[in-house]
């Protein structure tokens, strides 16, 4: 196919080229005597992202899915009771991760489209006057759904009843694209992983620990030994890896991590909001919904697009793909062939957002959905000439 292929999944996301130069490197000596001074800064510079002092950074290679275990098997014994809940498919697998490690579950089912139940959990918190409970799981952006919750309001949920449980965030599509508050929030332990907000290439999870959930490891009896935070930490703060670590990834998120310091993490995330309300004014020109079921859960990252009935939103996606190189996301699971999903994450910008909005538009119109052509991108392009100026104007002030 001619030009390039235009990658809106939301994860693997764009790599920009400075990332994929900083890669394309030739191996070096992950045990030389100034390894460190790679590494420890960029520990450091991590934690400024999760925006925590307190809590430590591991990066293991693996992916989101590895980092999820990384929080489980360090910090729970077997038959431990946790709280999770099911809003999609991201949420509903870390559920079904805990079950097969050997947790007792306990499971709150939501309709797909709506946000961690807050209440429901607040509810079930002040019952549990025994504290069986010992971690609170939650899925700070549902990338099935298009979902995004407050854990603040989780937080607030467990301190009004005094529960000293951990709280665990599944941060995989937020962390580096949207707020993320590990301190402020008391989260335990903040699963991301690197091809998504990170801009790399698969292949890193990247987890941020709370003293607490530290501490907690001490007596947890899971099995681990490859993602165990003890025998890291003894490497870590020498600046080393206990085994062989991914050198050229290392390099490339120490790229990455400059790129979003010097857009600075606020414009990071005001510029997701800003591409995310352009995507959302096109969806609503075309006259289609979202899954999101409010307006305080849209994401910032993905927006997960409900098809007309009579469109096979399967044969839509495969549309895209072989007629216009375009990746689109597709239905996960109870959701699959009913809609489709724009990424926005990364390394986006305004143009890009609204080349998404381009091909699903023709695609719309191929499927007979009665959309006026340039419908979506018109009212995109609207919001975001003035959105962006005015971003441009706060970045000169
Ligand atoms: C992508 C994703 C995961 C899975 O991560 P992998 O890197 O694919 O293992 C988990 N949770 C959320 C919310 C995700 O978006």
């Amino acid at each position: 196919m001619v030009g390039f292929n235009h990658l809106y999944i939301p994860g693997p996301t764009n790599v920009p080229d400075r990332v994929r130069r900083a890669i394309d490197i030739p191996m070096e000596d992950m045990r030389a005597p100034d390894f460190p001074q790679f590494v420890s800064p960029l520990l450091e510079d991590l934690k400024k992202i999760f925006k925590t002092e307190q809590g430590r950074v591991y990066v293991f290679p693996g992916s989101g899915t590895g980092g999820w275990e990384a929080a489980l098997s360090n910090t729970l014994s077997p038959g431990d009771k946790v709280l999770a809940s099911r809003f999609g498919q991201f949420s509903k697998l870390w559920a079904y991760m805990c079950e097969r490690l050997g947790l007792n579950v306990e499971v709150v089912d939501c309709e797909w489209g709506e946000g961690v139940p807050v209440q429901t959990y607040a509810d079930i918190l002040a019952k549990d006057t025994n504290h069986e409970i010992k971690a609170v799981l939650t899925c700070h952006n549902e990338t099935a759904t298009g979902v995004a919750s407050d854990i603040g309001e989780v937080r607030k949920a467990l301190d009004d009843n005094n529960h000293p449980a951990l709280l665990f965030v599944d941060g995989v599509s937020s962390i580096a694209s949207m707020d993320f508050r590990m301190d402020e929030w008391g989260v335990d332990c903040a699963v991301t992983g690197s091809q998504k907000g990170f801009m790399l290439p698969t292949g890193l999870a990247i987890i941020a620990v709370s003293q607490k959930a530290l501490e907690a490891g001490k007596t947890a009896q899971l099995p681990r030994c490859y993602f165990d935070f003890g025998w890291n930490s003894m490497a870590h703060e020498q600046g080393y890896f206990p085994y062989t670590p991914a050198t050229t990834l290392l390099r490339g998120l120490r790229e990455a991590v400059n790129m979003l310091f010097e857009e600075g993490l606020e414009n990071v995330f005001a510029r997701h909001k800003r591409l995310a309300e352009a995507v959302r004014r096109g969806v609503h020109a075309w006259g289609l919904e979202l899954v999101a079921k409010d307006e305080k859960l849209y994401s910032p990252t993905v927006t997960a697009i409900r098809l007309p009935d009579h469109v096979d939103g399967k044969a839509f996606i495969k549309h895209a793909y072989y007629q216009y190189n375009l990746s689109l996301g597709g239905g996960l699971e109870r959701l699959a062939g009913k809609v489709f999903r724009i990424g926005h994450l990364g390394d986006v910008n305004e143009i890009m957002a609204q080349s998404a909005l381009a091909g699903a538009e023709m695609c719309l119109r191929d499927f007979g959905v009665e959309v006026t052509p340039g419908a979506g991108v018109g009212a995109a392009q609207e919001y975001l000439r003035t959105a962006n100026a005015q971003a441009a104007a706060r970045a000169a002030e």
